[in-house]
Formats: C-alpha cells, structure tokens, sequence
C-alpha cells in the first residue's frame, strides 16, 4: 500500500524486478491531474448517489459526482437529481395531486362552496410541475457546490478499479481517480420485444414531461408505474386503459391489490385483464393515433386505437455502459444488478474499493429512502469509522393509485408461506372516511388489514392500509413495526379521533371468527 500522499500527487510509472529487490517508479502527477485524484468518486447523481456525496463532502473528503442522462427513446431528457426528483416520486406525486383535487373540487361543492364549471389544463399542470422539478434540479447543483463536490455533468464508465473515464455530451473525456468509488446509477424503463414500442411508445421517463396532454392512453403493465400513471391520468379525465399480463401489484397482498384495481375501474379507469400487446401501428402518418394489436390468455386476438401508449412493464439496471468487466465488480447475469454484500458490507461489490447503493443493487428495495439511507450510512462507514450498516428490512412503502395503498410487512399470501394458516391471525376492516360522509363519497374499497403471529401477544407481520393518505397514516406505523409491536400493542392504543388512521388501532375483527368486517360510523 502507497501512502496517501503517494497515492494522490504520483501515479505507479513501472516496477523493476531485479533478483529479489523490486524498484518502483512513480511519476509525479501535474496539478491539473493531481485535482482530479479523489477520496470518492460517485457515479450517478440521483437519491442515492447525491446522499452519499453530500455525506462524505461533510467529513472534509474531496468528491466527485457524475451524473449523466440518455434521453429516452423518444429523447426526453432532464437535469441533476436522478429518477426520484425528474421521473418518478416527485413530477408523480404532483401529478396525483392534480388529480386529487379534482375529486376535491367535487366534494367542495357539497360542503357549500359555489364553485362553478371548471377545466383541467394539462398544460398549465406540466408549466407548474416541470418548473418545480428544474428547480430541484438547481437546488441539488447549488448544494453541490456549497458542499465543494465537483459536479460533472458526464458519463462515466471504468478503466480499471482505482480509474473512471468520464465523458461530457460534447465528447470531451477526463480521467478520474479514487480508492473509493460508490456506483449509483439507478434503472431505466425496459421495453419489452414487441414490434412498434419503440418507435411509437412513451414510458414515465417521458410522460411528466408532456408539455400536451397524452389524450387516451393505454397503459401496460401492472405494477407501482403503471397503476400510480394510470390512477392520474384517469383523475384528470382522460380515457385511460390499463392491460395487465398477469395480476396487478404482483408480490403486494393480492386482497388489498385487487381492492386497488376495483376502486380504480369504479371511478373510470379500464382494465384488460390477462392481456398482453402484439405490435403498436401508426397507419395514419405522424399525426395519426395509434393502434395497438393485443392478445388475451385465451390466444384471442384484439385491437383498438389510442393517443398515447405508456409502457410501465419494468425497468432495467443502467449497468451496461460502466465498462464493468474492467474492474472485479460482479453482476447478476439475469439481472444486470451489481451484487453486494461482500465482505459482510451490504453496500461493498466484489472489487475491494467499490460500492454500489439504491436501485442498481440486486435484491433490495427500489425506493428513494432507501438509496438516501444507504447513501449516507456508506459515507459514514467509509469515512467516520462508523460499523452501521442499512437495514433493508421492514421498509414501509406507499402506492399513489387515486385510493391509496401503504404497507409495511408482508402479505396475507406470504404469511400463510411462511409461518402456515393456523399460525397467523388475520385482522381486517372495511370503514368509511368522515371526510366521505357529506359528498356521500363510496367508501366500498377503504380496507384496512393487519396480520400477527397467532402465539403470545401477536407479533406483527404485516399491517395494510387502503384508503386517503396512506402514506402518511403507514409511515407512523412503520416505526412500531420496525420495535417489534405486537397487535395487543395496537389494540391497546389510543385513536385519535377522527382519523383514518385510528382505524387501524380500532381494528378486532379476525377473518378466523367469520364476523364481517364492515365497520359502522362511530
Ligand atoms: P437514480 O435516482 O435513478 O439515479 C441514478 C442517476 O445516475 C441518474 O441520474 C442516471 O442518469 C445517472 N447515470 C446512469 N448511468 C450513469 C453513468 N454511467 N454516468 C453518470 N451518470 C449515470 N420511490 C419512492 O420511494 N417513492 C415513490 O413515490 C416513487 N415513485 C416512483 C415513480 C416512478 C415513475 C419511478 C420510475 C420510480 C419511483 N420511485 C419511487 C423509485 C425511486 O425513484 C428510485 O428508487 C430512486 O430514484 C433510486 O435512486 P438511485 O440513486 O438508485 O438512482
Ligand atoms: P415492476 O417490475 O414492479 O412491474 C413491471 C410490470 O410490467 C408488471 O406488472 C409486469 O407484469 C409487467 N410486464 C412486464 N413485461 C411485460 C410485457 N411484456 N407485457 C405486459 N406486461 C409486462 O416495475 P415498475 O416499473 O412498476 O416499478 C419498478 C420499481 O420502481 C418498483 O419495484 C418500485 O420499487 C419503484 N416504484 C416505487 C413507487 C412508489 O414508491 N410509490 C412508484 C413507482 C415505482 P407481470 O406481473 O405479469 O410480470
């Protein structure tokens, strides 16, 4: 090992073996090479890769950042910040409350206010929420430098473990070196192999960035994208289309999933369900909508017309351009995802000296509190001695479908797995929000469903919220799951009254007893 110093201000020129003495020689680095030798290197400016710079420029180290975007296939790009801030959490959260408040509007009027006719305006929403994003997109670059991270806007990608080649859109290449480098480089949309997607298709990498309205649109796909995208764009009125393959939500509780979809589909949204598309068309010239050929599992085959055609049917690790294979960092083959845990270190890839964190890493949740999380427990172990390592256990999470879903835990199906059915008791309760009483609002899919260990004072497994503001009302209650509570911990505790979320200490229906779990008003 060279020392610091060495390692910073000399570069390893060659090494003289005669006999048994070895003469090293190192050459002296000029000041504009020695600026680019850091303690970190972090490649990919997004919620994980922004935490963990920000975290180790805190401990005095000199940091770099690179962050660089491929436009999508239909050549939507944006700034610093990452999936979260551009094309996912944020433009998505925004975008649902534009919808909320559509419903919002409705309910008003029965509560007294006079509210005349009113029109949605994609427009005027994608002015406001594109606006906001850029001035994340700021505010990230500006802390960046507050903090004294150097920023490049550039791709990179390895030439060997201690060397990264970072190259801006212009071409322009530079050679950075480190002993430590983080890997943050997050996913991208995937598009499955059927004729036509790409070339006629958007994903959620393009969709809050519409400066017009998509108009009716079919979205395939199942999952968090495709049914938060879907839940929005029927919200704000337009004719929206959901084609799921197989289930929706798959690994979520298949009760509170199928709650979701039926909520959706009674408030407009269509469903074609065990459906999959065939090819995507533009007969009619560029301006010509789009038809797309789809076949069911029974082997029938279907078309219809749309605006707009959003993909939401994965998203794949943006490993391939990092030129991985010159360094030891291992990949799951099937994947794409670097694997961690080496070394007993959650974060720590095979190659000694680089570490990955957030969505790129195999087998661990893709959400931003996590790649934060990660982010800054890594800069601490790295640089201030620190032995924490992230738990990405008992990680609560959130769908923004028009009725919410949040959940911490496991399934109603995954708890019958693993512990048996006579092991678990299930707690389950339909109720209806006050606030849904005057504009007499039907409460039909709010459901709230709580599963324990059957032995002793019923550790919790899962508990499962549906109904407004989900994420609000499971975040609380993800710090109870989290100190083990048990369900007579629960049932012991005070509502607040009158919430949503006190239904949930108010809950003492087992489906076990046969009662129903249709709750009355208090
Ligand atoms: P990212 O945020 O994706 O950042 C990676 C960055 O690295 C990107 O800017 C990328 O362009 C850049 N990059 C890639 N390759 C290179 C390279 N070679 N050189 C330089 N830069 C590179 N999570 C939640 O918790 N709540 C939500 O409500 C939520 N909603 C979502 C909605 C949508 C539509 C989507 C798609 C995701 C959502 N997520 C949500 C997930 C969340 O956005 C991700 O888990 C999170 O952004 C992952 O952070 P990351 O740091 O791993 O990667
Ligand atoms: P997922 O991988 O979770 O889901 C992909 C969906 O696409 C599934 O429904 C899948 O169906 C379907 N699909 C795949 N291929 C095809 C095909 N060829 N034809 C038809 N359907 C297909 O991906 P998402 O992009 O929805 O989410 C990725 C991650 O992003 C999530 O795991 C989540 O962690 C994060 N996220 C978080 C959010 C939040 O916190 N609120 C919001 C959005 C994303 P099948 O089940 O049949 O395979």
């Amino acid at each position: 090992m060279y020392s610091p110093l060495l390692r910073k201000n000399y570069q390893h020129f060659k090494s003289l073996i005669k006999g048994n003495s070895c003469t090293v020689i190192f050459r002296k680095l000029s000041s504009q090479e020695q600026s680019q030798v850091y303690d970190l290197v972090v490649v990919g400016g997004g919620s994980g890769g922004l935490s963990c710079a920000k975290a180790a420029a805190g401990f005095g180290k000199k940091v770099a950042v690179l962050d660089f975007v491929r436009p999508s296939a239909q050549g939507t790009k944006w700034g610093l910040g990452g999936t979260c801030v551009n094309v996912g959490c944020i433009p998505k959260k925004l975008m649902h409350q534009a919808a909320l408040l559509g419903q919002s509007i409705k309910d008003a009027r029965r509560f007294g206010w006079n509210i005349p006719e009113v029109n949605f305006s994609w427009e005027e929403m994608a002015v406001g929420v594109q606006g906001y994003v850029r001035s994340l997109n700021w505010n990230h670059r500006v802390q960046l430098k507050d903090k004294n991270v150097d920023y490049f806007n550039a791709k990179g990608s390895f030439v060997d473990d201690n060397t990264l080649e970072a190259v801006d859109a212009k071409g322009q290449k530079q050679i950075l070196k480190s002993n430590k480098f983080v890997i943050a480089v997050g996913g991208r949309p995937h598009f499955p192999d059927v004729p036509g997607v790409v070339e006629h298709a958007i994903s959620s990498d393009d969709v809050f960035w519409l400066k017009n309205s998509p108009g009716k649109t079919l979205v395939v796909g199942a999952s968090y994208v495709a049914l938060e995208c879907a839940g929005f764009l029927t919200g704000v009125g337009l004719d929206t289309t959901v084609m799921i393959r197989s289930m929706p939500l798959r690994a979520f509780d298949q009760e509170m999933a199928q709650l979701v979809c039926n909520h959706m589909e009674k408030h407009g949204t269509k469903f074609l369900r065990k459906c999959h598309p065939l090819q995507i068309d533009r007969p009619n010239g560029p301006s010509g909508p789009l038809t797309v050929k789809y076949r069911n599992h029974q082997g029938k085959e279907f078309s219809d017309t749309y605006d707009t055609v959003l993909m939401a049917t994965g998203r794949r690790p943006e490993t391939q351009t990092l030129q991985l294979q010159n360094t030891s960092v291992q990949v799951d083959q099937s994947s794409g995802k670097i694997l961690g845990g080496f070394d007993g270190d959650g974060e720590k890839t095979s190659a000694a000296n680089i570490y990955a964190i957030g969505d790129v890493l195999q087998d661990r949740p893709e959400l931003t509190p996590v790649a934060i999380k990660a982010g800054k427990l890594l800069a601490n172990r790295l640089f201030d001695g620190s032995k924490l390592q992230m738990d990405y256990d008992k990680v609560g999470t959130a769908v923004f479908t028009p009725l919410e879903y949040g959940c911490v835990g496991i399934s109603e199906e995954a708890a019958i797995h693993r512990f048996g059915e006579d092991n678990i008791e299930v707690y389950h309760s339909f109720y209806k929000p006050l606030e849904y009483t005057i504009p007499e609002r039907d409460a039909s899919q709010c459901f709230i469903k709580v599963i324990c260990m059957r032995e002793g004072a019923g550790k919790l497994v899962g508990i499962h919220y549906l109904g407004p503001n989900a994420g609000e009302v499971i975040q609380g209650f993800v710090t109870a799951f989290r100190a083990g509570a048990s369900m007579t911990t629960v049932m012991r505790t005070v509502g607040i009254h009158p919430t949503c979320a006190e239904e949930l200490v108010k809950i003492n229906i087992t489906k076990r007893s046969g009662l129903s779990p249709l709750v009355t008003a208090c």
